[in-house]
This record gives C-alpha cells, sequence and structure tokens, in this order.
C-alpha cells in the first residue's frame, strides 16, 4: 500500500511515468494527469462563466494535462436538476469561449462533459430505457420511444460540436456511474425488447452509436473520451465479458481514451470517501486494460478513485495499471499539484482529505462547490490574497485548523505572524480525528500546514500555553483567538467516576477503555469514537482503510470477472467490543453528519453491531452491586422519551463523554482591556456545527482583510 504518513525522504523522488507525455496523434498531452470532471455549481448559471474561467485556468496555469469540466447536459431531458448547465445552441457555446481562452492562454487543454443524466436526474423530464424511478431521485422517468432515443443521441452529437465550436479540445461522453447511457447497458434499468433492449448487443448500441455519431461529426483530430463503468457494484450490474465487448467496441467507433468509472451512484458501497483505501479500484482498470492490449487495443485508458498524491499515481501507472490518472477533488485541495511535483515540491501539496464536506455535501445540497482544506476552490475571483500593504505584527493563538489558516494566510501576504500552541504539535483537534479508522488522511493536513509554515516564515512557539499578560507589551497590532474548543459538561449524577472518560482521554490520552462501552452523544465525534472503539484501533487492530483486501472484505467488493457487478456478501471483521452510542433526541442517528458520507459511518457501525439507542434521559450514573455488578463496571441509568418512561440500567465497562462542545475564549475579554484588538476565528468564535470546514474557511478570510 502507499504511505500515509509524511515521509520527508519523498521530497526526493520524482514521478517519471506521471510526468510523462503522451501522444494521441493529432495532439499531445504533457503528462499523464487529467483533471476529472466535478460538478461544482459554477456550471449551472450564466454569470458564472468568468468564476469558471478563473477556476480551470488557475488548474491549467498549475500543469494539468487535461482538464474535463463539470457535466453539460445535452438537452433539457438530460438535467441533472431543474436549469442545470446545457450546451445546446451556439449563443451558449460563444460562452464557453471565456472558460477556453482561459485555459488555452495558461497551455492547458480542456474537453467537455456531456452529462445526460437520465433517470437520475432531479427533475420532471427526465427520461430513461424504462420507467423505473431511481431510488435516488423523486422523479419517475419517462420512458423513451425509439424516436426519443434518436433525438437523444443527436442532442449528444450537437453538443459535441458546439464543443469544438466553443474551442474546447475535446469532449468526454458519460457513460458510466449510472447515468442515462449505463442505464441501457443493464437489465437493471433496461427492460426494453426492442432493438435498444434484450440482448447485450442492443443494450449497448446507444453507447456505440454515440460515439460513433459523434467521431463522424467532429472530425478525427478531437478528443472523445468514453467514460466506461467497469465494476457497476450493484447486484445485476456488467458481466465483464459484456464490460469488455463495450471497451472494443466503443474504440473501434472512434473513442480516443477510455476513462473508467467505478460504481453507480445508487451503490452502497463507497468508493471515494475517506475511508476508501488510496487508489483502491486500479486493479480493475488493470483487468481492462491488460484485456486490450493482449487484442492489440493500445487506446490509452484512465483510472480514478482516491488517487490523491503523486507517488499513489507514480506507482499505479509505474505498475501498469493505467496509461494515465484522473485526480478531481485533489485540484480543489490544490491548483498547483502538477507543478509542485515536477518541481521537487511535493511536500507543499494541500492534500485532498476525501472528507467531500465542502464538494459533493454542496452540490447535493445545491451550494456552490469549494474544498475543506482549500477555501479559495471554485472562489478564485471572490476569495483573493493580496499582497498586504504594510507589514504588520500579528499573534495567533491556537494551532488548529483555523489558526493555521490564519497564520500562514497572514504570513504569505507579508506580515510577521507568532503562532502559538500550548501543545507541542500542531492540528488542535485534527490530531484526534486522525486516529479514527479510515481518517487517516487528516495527517496530510498537518503535514501541508507544518510546511507551509515553514515556507511562509511564520514563527512558531508550540508548549507554549499563552496568557493574556504575556501577549501584552509585544507590540502585536491584533491577536487573532484561534483556542478552539472545551468539551461540553453534560453534569450528568455521577460522572465523576473513574469510568467515565472523555473523547479527549480514549483519543489523546489513550486511556484504557473496557469491552462493554457506552458512549454519551451521537455527533460526529460520538461515531467516531464507536468507530475507533469498535474497529478497536485502541487495542492495535489495523485500519480497513489502509489495507486494501481487508476493505473489499469488509464492503463485499468482488473481481468483476467472477461476480456480475462485482458485489457480494459483505464479511466485516468482528467488533472489538461491544459499543452502544446514545442520543436524547429521537430518531434516526447521525443526521447531522456529512450527506454523503454519513450513510456510510452508519452503515459501517452498523457492521459492527453498534447498538444504537435514541430519546435516552441520562438519569444517574451509579455504582453496581450484587451477582449483576461485574468488577469495575458502572450502572448508567436512563428513561426514555419526555416522558422519562422505561427505566433501564445499561451495565457498562467504561462511558466515554462526547456530548458536544463550548468555545475556549477566556483571553479574549483581558486582552481587549489592555486595548489590544481581538478576533475570534474557528472554535474560540463558535462552537455550534463548528467543523473544520467552518474553521480554515474563518481563518483564511480574516486574514485575507487584516
Ligand atoms: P482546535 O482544533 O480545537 O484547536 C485549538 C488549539 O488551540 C489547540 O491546539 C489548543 O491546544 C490551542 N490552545 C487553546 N488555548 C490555548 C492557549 N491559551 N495558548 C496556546 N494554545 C492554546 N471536523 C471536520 O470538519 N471533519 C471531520 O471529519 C472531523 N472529525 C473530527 C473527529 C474528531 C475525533 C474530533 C475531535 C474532531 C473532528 N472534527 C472534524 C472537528 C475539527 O477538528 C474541529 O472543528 C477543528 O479542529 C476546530 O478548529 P479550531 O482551530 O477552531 O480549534
Ligand atoms: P455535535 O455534533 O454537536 O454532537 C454533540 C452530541 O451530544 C449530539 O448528539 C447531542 O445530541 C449530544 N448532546 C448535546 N448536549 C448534550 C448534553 N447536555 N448531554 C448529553 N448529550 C448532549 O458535536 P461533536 O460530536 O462534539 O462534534 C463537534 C464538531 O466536530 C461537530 O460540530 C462536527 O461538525 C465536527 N465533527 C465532524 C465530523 C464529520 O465527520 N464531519 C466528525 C467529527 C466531528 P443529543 O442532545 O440528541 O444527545
Ligand atoms: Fe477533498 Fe474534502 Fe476538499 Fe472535497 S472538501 S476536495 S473531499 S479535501
Amino acid at each position: 500500500m502507499m504511505p500515509h504518513r509524511y515521509d520527508r525522504t519523498m521530497q526526493d523522488v520524482t514521478f517519471p511515468h506521471l510526468l510523462a507525455p503522451l501522444d494521441l496523434g493529432f495532439t499531445t498531452l504533457k503528462n499523464r494527469v487529467l483533471m476529472g470532471s466535478m460538478h461544482t455549481g459554477l456550471e449551472d448559471g450564466r454569470k458564472n462563466f468568468p468564476r469558471m474561467a478563473a477556476f480551470y485556468a488557475e488548474r491549467a496555469r498549475g500543469g494539468v494535462g487535461l482538464i474535463v469540466t463539470g457535466g453539460f447536459a445535452p438537452n433539457i431531458e438530460g438535467w441533472a436538476k431543474p436549469f442545470a448547465g446545457t450546451l445546446s445552441t451556439s449563443a451558449a457555446a460563444q460562452r464557453h469561449r471565456q472558460v477556453t481562452d482561459a485555459v488555452h492562454a495558461e497551455g492547458g487543454k480542456i474537453a467537455l462533459q456531456i452529462l445526460h443524466t437520465g433517470r437520475y436526474g432531479y427533475q420532471p423530464f427526465c427520461v430513461a430505457p424504462s420507467r423505473l424511478k431511481s431510488p435516488i431521485s423523486p422523479f419517475a422517468p419517462r420512458e423513451l420511444s425509439v424516436r426519443g432515443i434518436e433525438r437523444q443521441i443527436r442532442a449528444f452529437v450537437r453538443c459535441a460540436k458546439l464543443s469544438r465550436e466553443a474551442g474546447y479540445d475535446g469532449v468526454e461522453v458519460m457513460g458510466s456511474e449510472g447515468y442515462f447511457i449505463n442505464q441501457f447497458l443493464v437489465t437493471h434499468t433496461n427492460r426494453r425488447t426492442d432493438e435498444w433492449g434484450g440482448v447485450y448487443a442492443n443494450r449497448m448500441r446507444l453507447a456505440v452509436e454515440i460515439v460513433r455519431r459523434v467521431r463522424e461529426a467532429v472530425g478525427p483530430d478531437f478528443i472523445i473520451i468514453y467514460r466506461i463503468s467497469l465494476i457497476d457494484l450493484i447486484p445485476d450490474g456488467s458481466s465483464w465479458p459484456e464490460v469488455l465487448q463495450l471497451a472494443r467496441a466503443v474504440t473501434a467507433a472512434g473513442a480516443t481514451i477510455l476513462n473508467t468509472g467505478i460504481g453507480w451512484h445508487e451503490a452502497r458501497i463507497p468508493t471515494i470517501a475517506t475511508s476508501v483505501p488510496r487508489a483502491a479500484f486500479t486493479w480493475v482498470t488493470k483487468k481492462l486494460r491488460d484485456a486490450l492490449r493482449v487484442e492489440g487495443n493500445t487506446t490509452p485508458v484512465v483510472t480514478s478513485n482516491r488517487i490523491n498524491m503523486p507517488e499513489v499515481g507514480e506507482e499505479v501507472l509505474a505498475r501498469g495499471d493505467a496509461d494515465l490518472v484522473s485526480l478531481a477533488r485533489p485540484f480543489l485541495a490544490d491548483a498547483e499539484f502538477v507543478a509542485k511535483a515536477a518541481q521537487g515540491r511535493r511536500d507543499e501539496i494541500n492534500t485532498c482529505i476525501a472528507c467531500n464536506q465542502a464538494c459533493l455535501d454542496h452540490t447535493f445540497s445545491n451550494v456552490l462547490s469549494s474544498c475543506l482544506v482549500n477555501p479559495r476552490a471554485c472562489h478564485e475571483t471572490e476569495l483573493v490574497i493580496p499582497i498586504a500593504a504594510a507589514r504588520r505584527r500579528f499573534a495567533v493563538v491556537g494551532a488548529g485548523p483555523a489558526g493555521l489558516a490564519a497564520a500562514t494566510t497572514l504570513a504569505a501576504r507579508g506580515h510577521e505572524v507568532h503562532l502559538y500552541d500550548a501543545s507541542g504539535r500542531i492540528g488542535g483537534q485534527f490530531n484526534m480525528a486522525a486516529r479514527i479508522p479510515g481518517k487517516e488522511e487528516f495527517e496530510e493536513t498537518l503535514r501541508y500546514f507544518a510546511r507551509r509554515l515553514e515556507v511562509t516564515g511564520v514563527v512558531l512557539h508550540l508548549g507554549t500555553r499563552i496568557d493574556a499578560a504575556a501577549l501584552q507589551g509585544q507590540g502585536f497590532d491584533a491577536v487573532l483567538l484561534a483556542t478552539g474548543v472545551t468539551p461540553r459538561d453534560p453534569h450528568i449524577p455521577g460522572q465523576d467516576r473513574p469510568q467515565v472518560l472523555s473523547y479527549i482521554d480514549v483519543l489523546l490520552h489513550r486511556k484504557a477503555v473496557g469491552p462493554r462501552v457506552a458512549i454519551v452523544g451521537a455527533g460526529g465525534i460520538g461515531f467516531d469514537v464507536a468507530e475507533y472503539l469498535a474497529t478497536g484501533t485502541d487495542l492495535g487492530h489495523g485500519s480497513p482503510a489502509v489495507d486494501l483486501p481487508a476493505w473489499l472484505r469488509e464492503w463485499g467488493v468482488a473481481d468483476p470477472e467472477a461476480q456480475r457487478g462485482g458485489v457480494v456478501r459483505a464479511q466485516p471483521e468482528p467488533p472489538a467490543r461491544e459499543v452502544l452510542l446514545l442520543q436524547r433526541k429521537p430518531g434516526k442517528h447521525g443526521a447531522s453528519l456529512g450527506k454523503t458520507t454519513g450513510w456510510i459511518h452508519r452503515a459501517a457501525l452498523k457492521m459492527k453491531n453498534v447498538e444504537m439507542l435514541a430519546g435516552v434521559n441520562y438519569e444517574r450514573i451509579g455504582g453496581l452491586d450484587g451477582p449483576a455488578g461485574g468488577a469495575g463496571r458502572v450502572a448508567l441509568h436512563v428513561t426514555f422519551g419526555e416522558a422519562r418512561k422505561d427505566g433501564t440500567v445499561l451495565e457498562v465497562d467504561t462511558i466515554v463523554l462526547c456530548a458536544g462542545q463550548e468555545p475556549l475564549r477566556d483571553l479574549q475579554a483581558p486582552l481587549q482591556a489592555a486595548g489590544i484588538p481581538v478576533h475570534l476565528i474557528g472554535g474560540a468564535h463558535e462552537a455550534g456545527e463548528l467543523d473544520a470546514k467552518r474553521a480554515i474557511d474563518q481563518g483564511t478570510r480574516l486574514a485575507a482583510t487584516l
């Protein structure tokens, strides 16, 4: 597996495979890195074109070989949602000129993704091979007539021609992830009995017709990427011979490059979340590439999913898994990914930690995408970080995400910055987050900031719990308080017993936890602590997120050659202990978790038999007497609901309090009294619904203005 932890020796690594040019005959890509298509929301509005141009131009300047835009619908039926970005007229193509000109001016290349969502469309005009509603949209699609299918093909062709007119270097025909074309390929969604359904040759006709007619329309010197679904991760997905048959047919029909897709959107197996091991699916791409090579088909094949550092891409390419790697979210996190890799500055890369919090979660909430670790992503024209007009002197107290973002931004602008933390290590709560199985990536953010502090010249004072008196008289123009939070006290009678611990005791101080544990509070931290304890991370049990075979077993992913769609029965490791996860509110646990990742956390805990109790009142914690009382156990007395009924006793070895957090800002008043301007950021400003996304965004934005 790839190294997860920062290794300084990696600085000297070169990336010969990653940085090698790729000759496509009529054009050459300068390296093997493709920026994968991401729906950022910038596509969905005319007024966004200048922002979109700036967004892609920055990535082109950063050296990426080929950019693929977010999806544009070829017609209304293909909309992902009402009024989604569409390319169906010459007037629209003219607007795209802003984007293509900006990218070309930076020496980049860009292809437009044609995305027809079919039954995934969150809109009433959606169409599909058969009238079968998807589990992820409330709209039942209209079943297309034969003439209707012809109209969709023509819309693809028109969109491709307009892309060329708009100055794009190519198009990507989106044929995976369970979208329109994919829906024709499998019987799960295609129940037709005409020439567009039934035997596989009929089901794949749409994909092949689209590629063939697009090639005819755009001529030979235009890139056509076909995105093929290699492993559908749904029970009746494509078989491996079908995947191969399709790959042969679309390349014969004129596809220049085969990009690969993993899993339908409705699949119940995570494919890109942070708990998915790095490069978890490149072995499937290798199967395709090897099979095509044996037949003499040398079409370049792209692999993707959880490739987030240059050494990961390099190893994948060196192994022969693919000809190119596709990275999407890593280009939100760092526009200069390729340039930094090429210049021996790998340790300066701001790594995508696959949290989905500011990208996919935003998309699914109809909010413009950004990035937790880089709030400038998609906000390039609005969040500008100018060089300061005059050098000033700042103190930043607290080296958690908020303080790190603020200190490095201030210093990058030319200010003198002193950063204090009581701990001997930067990162604040991120140090605990990184210990959760499946959140190992969070360590990369700390590596990035550690290097960024050096590069920007922040003066770092670790192991320094600074107070107001010590800050006075040092000539600071202002103090930024990023002191974070303190755990909320739930005031449960009897909580002073030694068996009652806080999440900090467990995660940071590694205090011993018994075989049966109750967790009070089921917010983000309660879920994480449950995962940590049920996995047995404290007992030395490994994390499946860094052990690919274990992860594949855990989620039931099989070789698609052995099993249609690549799905088998999940075989999770047994839980390391009994965990009860409690919350006071009634209803489903984890309602506040990320839109695109909450289901993964719930499924992971279910696999570990974590018992979830809702509507709980914590009456008191007492000792145990009589034969029922095991040595050292405690009794958590609970009732349920507003009526405080059904009183019961939960006998456990340990109780872990994860009852939320309160802001820590005791330096504010004395500093203000001393006449020093104070700014609050991150948890020190507001603990309610705090996360690192808000902390980093707030720290960066404030520092950009001081
Ligand atoms: P903190 O991270 O709390 O940092 C405050 C710092 O201030 C600390 O280092 C402290 O030592 C220092 N400090 C305090 N007082 C002083 C003083 N007087 N002098 C010097 N130093 C001082 N967020 C997400 O977005 N996604 C996640 O997946 C996620 N997972 C998490 C998992 C766990 C287990 C935990 C505990 C948190 C998680 N979080 C997550 C929350 C996230 O870590 C916090 O929102 C974020 O760290 C808050 O940043 P901050 O800079 O405001 O404060
Ligand atoms: P949280 O998400 O606000 O959850 C606190 C939990 O404690 C809730 O379940 C709450 O629900 C319970 N609670 C509140 N007051 C209580 C009291 N007096 N007695 C008993 N229980 C009480 O906060 P958190 O779990 O501490 O997380 C802190 C922040 O870190 C969160 O805002 C979160 O965004 C972030 N974080 C995010 C992730 C992520 O994956 N995105 C992971 C970890 C942390 P009930 O009142 O219903 O019991
Ligand atoms: Fe990656 Fe998280 Fe940024 Fe999305 S928000 S690009 S997943 S780091």
